[in-house]
């Protein structure tokens, strides 16, 4: 049967587009923030949004932050964090440059063939005398081997700190998926399954850390106004915790929506055996962050990119280049042969709860056509 080849999307398709509350919901909490005369510090909505997100996610000990990003950087200092991290290179630049911004040295493991994650097999080879923490990733939202890094940990005295930028609202044997490690990162940027425009938490199992992190991200200033440490300056504030709180009762029917797309889409490639699809079954609370192809070769991936660009599509490689190919620092990526090459093939679709299911089927029409018949 020969293919028609599809028309191009009127308007752009981007890879990703941040979801909006009601806006007359919104406004409840911006007049509130009028009325309240607080913008920042701390403020009456800042510690309603801790408290709801605290209840929603059942976990003890959760501090909020201006992003993501300064929230990992503060995880390291808060657990001292100078020496070797053992970390992943398929991720997004921020779990990279958090270790080295606080002085730390990230030292990379190879992932899985399977979850892209960091492959547990691999760390303890990695061990030296100088290593102090783990720094894993769930990448895509698919849980890491929280048992096994437990164990490692354990057995050789780290700290684990988990990048779950990508994985709001999954779960591990029925317990949030951020009580895992010493202490979980949340991002809450536009572009995540869940945001406050830019936002993010840390999640902690020993409450006695409370006092340090709020201290780091206000210029290290405790509450009695002592200076203990050197900070930064890494608060969320009152417009920023109002979006969480219009976006927060409204999770389950965003993961929802999400999948319907995620579906369709796994549901189109997963007869196509030149792709490799990532494989959610048996995760509890998946939240379809992302829905990526690998690709045969990187030609066939780069093709595709290019051509989609074509059909006014956003596609994303993602995660590409690796985080020991940066310009900026000089790694070898040649030590981690699997995520050199998952990074090399891979693509993310474009994926939100606003999508139109009518918009996936034109994605996966131009796709497959662009497999079968493009040059
Ligand atoms: C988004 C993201 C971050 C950084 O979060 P921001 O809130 O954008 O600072 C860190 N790690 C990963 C894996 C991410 O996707």
């Amino acid at each position: 049967m020969k293919r028609i080849k599809p028309t191009p999307f009127v308007e752009t398709l981007y890879a990703t587009q941040p979801v909006f509350p009601n806006l007359d919901e919104f406004t409840i909490y911006l007049k509130q923030i009028w009325k309240n005369k607080y913008l920042t510090n701390n403020g009456p909505m800042h510690e309603m949004f801790k408290k709801n997100l605290r209840e929603v996610l059942a976990v003890e000990n959760i501090e909020l932050f201006t992003n993501g990003h300064l929230s990992l950087e503060i995880a390291l200092k808060t657990l001292d964090i100078t020496g070797e991290v053992i970390t992943t290179p398929f991720t997004f630049a921020s779990t990279t440059q958090a270790i080295i911004n606080v002085g730390a040295t990230p030292v990379f493991c190879d992932i899985e063939e399977g979850s892209y994650n960091i492959d547990v097999s691999k760390i303890e080879a990695l061990i030296t005398p100088k290593t102090e923490a783990i720094m894993a990733v769930h990448v895509f939202g698919c849980p890491c081997d929280v048992q096994k890094i437990e164990a490692i940990a354990k057995k050789n005295n780290l700290k684990v700190i988990y990048d779950a930028a990508h994985a709001f609202g999954v779960k591990v044997d029925g317990k949030d998926i951020s009580l895992y490690g010493d202490t979980s990162m949340f991002s809450f940027h536009a572009t995540k399954v869940f945001h406050t425009i830019e936002g993010g938490a840390l999640v902690f199992k020993d409450g006695e850390l409370a006092n340090k992190m709020k201290a780091l991200k206000n210029f290290g200033i405790d509450d009695a106004g002592d200076i203990n440490y050197v900070g930064t300056n890494a608060k969320m504030n009152e417009i920023q915790a109002a979006m969480g709180l219009s976006l927060l009762p409204n999770i389950e029917e965003i993961i929802k929506r999400r999948g319907i797309i995620w579906d369709y889409y796994y549901n189109s490639f997963i007869s196509n055996k030149k792709l490799k699809l990532l494989n959610v079954q048996g995760i509890e609370n998946y939240n379809y962050a992302y829905f990526t192809i690998v690709f045969e070769t990187k030609e066939i991936r780069d093709r595709l990119f290019d051509a989609a660009s074509e059909y006014n599509i956003v596609l994303r490689k993602y995660f590409y280049p690796l985080c020991n190919d940066f310009n900026s620092n000089n790694f070898n990526s040649a030590e981690t042969p699997i995520a050199k090459s998952i990074s090399d093939c891979i693509l993310s679709l474009p994926l939100s709860s606003d999508m139109k299911l009518s918009d996936a089927q034109k994605v996966v029409e131009i796709l497959e056509y662009e497999l079968e018949c493009g040059e």
